[in-house]
């Protein structure tokens, strides 16, 4: 499979702590007119309290008409490409176990509901400085960044939050490490014609911690590093994927309704 390899997702430069303060219009920094991909003069998105999200619906246990692809049991609905989920299962929480690749579900998807909640613990020091990194990818192609940021800011194409090097969240809506962040994913897969070409791009709304931070965000082809993105031809129904960046970063209530089948 294609499937984007972040080796080095933070070889760019910090932005100047000047760009901090600098908020931008969330609804203008989605646009894709003006700004380079990783593009370090992009304003960073405005922070935003997401309240308690723990309290909030979406948190915790799953609807009756979802998939499960992990309660706080097992790693069955799982596996890696060397093939059993090399990742553990601690006190009822997925934990990355770096370096032995992505989380891979046995069942493929396409147009979706997706809930997935992570967290950063306290204390852990990621792989690199801009901070603790892995991602949610949809159809193991189009990933929604997972990042627990430091205190220097990294290209915002690069944020949780974010449709991996072309659309910043609107906000940043990241609770601190050792709280659990949620994403509940509404996700719209390509369509192809018989030659390969796009009939109709991906789509992603993103609700982080109960706050919108991705609005039907048209996904311009597969993320990846640096590059400008592009589709290639893929089947209807893909994995879900989890990004081994390295850092262990856990994982708990995991769910996906799949839509319009
Ligand atoms: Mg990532």
């Amino acid at each position: 499979m294609n499937r984007p390899r972040p080796s080095n997702c933070w070889s760019v430069a910090w932005l100047p702590a000047v760009f901090v303060a600098s908020v931008a219009c969330g609804q203008e920094s989605q646009s894709d007119s003006k700004y380079a991909v990783h593009d370090m003069t992009r304003p960073q998105p405005p922070v935003v309290d997401p309240g308690n999200p723990s309290t909030q619906p979406h948190a915790g246990t799953a609807p009756s008409d979802a998939v499960v692809l992990f309660d706080g049991r097992d790693l069955s609905q799982w596996r890696t490409e060397g093939g059993d989920a090399g990742w553990k299962v601690v006190d009822g929480v997925i934990e990355t176990v770096p370096h032995r690749g992505d989380l891979i579900s046995r069942q493929s998807f396409g147009d979706c509901q997706l809930h997935v909640e992570w967290m950063v613990p306290k204390g852990l020091r990621p792989k690199h400085p801009a901070g603790a990194n892995s991602g949610v990818y949809l159809m193991q192609q189009y990933e929604i960044q997972v990042l627990r940021r430091e205190d220097k800011p990294t290209y915002t194409d690069g944020m949780a939050g974010a449709i991996y090097g072309q659309h910043p969240p609107l906000v940043a809506a990241d609770l601190p490490k050792g709280e659990w962040n949620t994403y509940d994913i509404l996700f719209t897969a390509p369509r192809f014609n018989d030659d390969g070409s796009v009939k109709t791009p991906a789509y992603c709304t993103v609700i982080f911690n109960g706050v919108v931070v991705q609005n039907h965000a048209e996904i311009r082809g597969r993320t990846a590093v640096g590059d400008p993105p592009t589709y290639e031809k893929h089947p209807e129904r893909m994995p879900i994927s989890i990004q081994d960046h390295g850092d262990a970063i856990r994982f708990r209530n995991i769910w996906v309704r799949p839509l319009g089948e």
